[in-house]
């Protein structure tokens, strides 16, 4: 069986306990790995080989910084079937979803954040005759990033890649559940020439490693993305300390079809935006709203099309739906189908475990599932499920949509299908969201702000705000 290892001072290593725990593959329900359970002594080592090479890297000139970073896009896009295999085996995600989406962009990340080092401006302010300002940024030190399963590479690299960027050196702490693509990304470091210490990875359990991280005084800022819960944790451990935070948390996110859509395109977008990675995207929308002269046609469509979805096998390159990430999540989503019920809720396909072949007996699978007849207000059209399961809903007016959109806690993004381009752009102003596509649907930009409002989230990924995230800015005044 394969024993993950810690990356620390550019070394693998084993945990200081000697302990570990099981890493479960989501097609079988099979134990086929062995997790670091690491503790508060791996991450001090962590951190004091990161604070140590902090010193040379955050004074090393943008160009060796930024080969260091396109060496290892480049060793991620040569070994990209392997990092592909690897990470549906250790989520579950069907392999055609982690060969175009995952793996190219862990290392999309690391190249774009590579060129975008290169193009790093700052501000002046003269002041006439007076004085002229300018403002330095300066790499704050010792970066921690904490990064969830749902996306485990994507993810990972997305807040490593900005904060090595900026002169940062990393401690980083992958999901417990998906642990394998970020092992398998710490054997390249050094080819990549990263100096020593430079960027450390930890496994191991959130409250305990993940902890660890949060707490350390060595550490100035935590990158987080995650649940909502655990980034209330994280701010009431971090924020006395007064460290720099960015949460990227849950969502509940609404797609928003009025009758004169594309409806072709929007089907389309609409079976991607509700089961890609078995709807554990926190992008993915979960709350259907459809304009009532829609609603029959939609729904009758739709059901026809989620009933063909290819569920099982993830290593199918025809599988769309796959398995979930674990045992426990299974269960969550399972009662989350059983509490629509209780709330009124008719199920119009899925609602149940998928039937799979012996040898995935044990695995994790849930039946696309759609829902209608929920009023807006109910737990599950409130709560985060995060699985294979939205409800459908018709509405009336842009009004009544609004405020149905706009009525959970969280504001990630949403989703409007319209050819009315005032009301397009009128429902983008107002909608409750960090990110609103209009017409379709995780079409990313790696320039844009990324985020969420509300209980979603704090601050913005992406472009040069990942890059300001993880250095302090200092303005210099100079008497003329
Ligand atoms: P999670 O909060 O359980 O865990 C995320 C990470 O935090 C893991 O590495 C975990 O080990 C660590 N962690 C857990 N407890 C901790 C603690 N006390 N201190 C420090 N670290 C701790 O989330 P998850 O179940 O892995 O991921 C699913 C959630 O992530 C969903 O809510 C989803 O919406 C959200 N998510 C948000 C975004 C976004 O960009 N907003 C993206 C992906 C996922």
């Amino acid at each position: 069986m394969e024993k993950i290892l810690n990356f620390i001072n550019g070394r693998l290593t084993e945990p200081i306990g000697n302990s570990y725990i099981p890493d479960y593959c989501p097609m079988n329900g099979k134990e086929y790995a062995l997790i670091p359970d690491s503790d508060e002594r791996d991450v001090n080592m962590a951190v004091e080989a990161a604070l140590k090479a902090f010193k040379t890297w955050s004074k090393t000139p943008a160009e060796k910084r930024a080969a260091c970073l396109f060496k290892l896009a480049e060793l991620i896009e040569k070994n990209a079937e392997d990092f592909a295999r690897a990470e549906t085996l250790d989520n579950g995600k069907p392999i055609s979803l982690s060969r175009a989406v995952d793996i190219p962009r862990g290392s999309a990340n690391f190249r774009f954040y590579a060129h975008a080092l290169l193009q790093m401006h700052t501000e002046a302010y003269p002041m006439d005759d007076v004085a002229i300002n300018y403002v330095l940024r300066k790499p704050l030190g010792v970066a921690g990033c904490i990064s969830p399963w749902n996306l485990p590479l994507y993810l990972f690299s997305w807040k490593v890649a900005p904060a090595l960027a900026a002169g940062c050196s990393v401690v980083a702490k992958p999901s417990e559940l998906t642990p394998m693509t970020a092992f398998m990304l710490s054997k390249l470091i050094p080819e990549a020439g990263f100096p020593e210490g430079v960027f450390n990875i930890i496994h191991g359990l959130g409250a305990k490693a993940g902890n660890a991280v949060v707490a350390h005084p060595n550490i100035p800022a935590i990158s987080f993305t995650g649940g909502t819960v655990t980034g209330k944790h994280i701010s009431s451990v971090a924020a006395p300390m007064f460290k720099k935070l960015s949460l990227e948390l849950g969502g509940k996110n609404p797609n928003i079809i009025f009758a004169d859509c594309d409806f072709e395109s929007m089907m389309k977008t609409t079976m991607l935006s509700s089961f890609s990675n078995q709807g554990q995207i926190c992008l993915c929308g979960s709350r259907i709203y459809v304009e009532e002269n829609l609603y029959e046609k939609f729904k009758n469509e739709f059901v026809k099309r989620v009933l063909e979805l290819k569920v099982g096998n993830p290593l199918d390159e025809k599988t769309k739906v796959g398995a979930v990430v674990s045992e426990a999540h299974k269960k969550k989503i399972l009662g989350y189908i059983e509490l629509a019920q209780k709330e009124g809720g008719k199920i119009l396909c899925g609602g149940r475990e998928a039937t799979v072949e012996d040898d995935l007996k044990g695995g994790y699978y849930v039946m696309p599932t759609v829902i209608e007849g929920l009023d807006h207000t109910c737990r599950t059209n409130q709560e985060e499920i995060f699985g294979p399961v939205v409800t459908i809903q018709p509405f009336k007016t842009e009004d009544e949509v609004l405020e149905m959109a706009n009525s959970t806690i969280y504001g990630l993004s949403s989703t409007i299908w319209t050819n009315n381009l005032k009301r397009a752009h009128r429902m983008a102003a107002e909608l409750e969201a960090g990110i609103v596509w209009v017409n379709g649907w995780l079409i990313r930009d790696l320039r844009t702000p990324f985020g969420g409002m509300k209980a979603s989230g704090i601050g913005r990924e992406g472009g040069t705000q990942a890059i300001e995230f993880f250095t302090e800015e200092k303005n210099v005044c100079i008497k003329l």
